[in-house]
């Protein structure tokens, strides 16, 4: 009972880019996926192999961005999900202009990304990143949009560095 009550407050709380129906999307199965050969944290739905393998030679470079912006290494392996259409990622993420999102330590991306994908990857690493640290309810219960979104735009962002 608890744990419903957090997730609905976890999904009533969360930010553009991720899920509002979180409660649904958390509980659905994510079986179909296939672990790429290249690169087991990568996992693609039929039809959607070529956007993993993208991907694959994106995520060390993502990852490394991440974690020197944020000061800190991932505590755990990073599981990202490469979804074949915008209705199987709207399954995970529910809104379907969004690039991606972070769902219970799992990262989903659309597939509508395939051009722009290394921003999406980018941007969803940070927000995992965090969740990873602080956990799930205090991420996003804590933190307002403003400063989850910001904290991702500035990963992205190289001119930052320069004060
Ligand atoms: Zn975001």
């Amino acid at each position: 009972m608890n744990q419903i009550i957090i997730l609905i407050f976890v999904a009533l709380s969360i930010t553009s880019c991720t899920a509002a129906k979180a409660v649904v999307a958390m509980n659905k199965s994510t079986n179909q996926f296939i672990a790429l050969e290249q690169d087991k944290r990568i996992l693609y739905e039929k039809g959607a192999e070529k956007y993993a393998e993208t991907v694959a030679n994106k995520i060390d470079t993502a990852i490394q961005t991440v974690e020197q912006k944020q000061y800190k290494k991932f505590t755990k392996p990073v599981t990202i999900y490469i979804c074949n259409s915008i209705e199987s990622f709207t399954d995970y993420c529910v809104i379907r202009q969004a690039s991606g999102c972070v769902l219970n330590e799992r990262l989903f991306l659309s597939p509508k990304n395939f051009q722009a994908n290394q921003q999406a990857l980018t941007h969803e690493l940070s927000h995992l990143h965090i969740e990873q640290h602080l956990g799930m309810f205090t991420w996003h219960s804590g933190y307002p949009a403003w400063f989850q979104e910001g904290l991702a735009t500035y990963v992205l962002s190289p001119s930052f560095n320069v004060y």
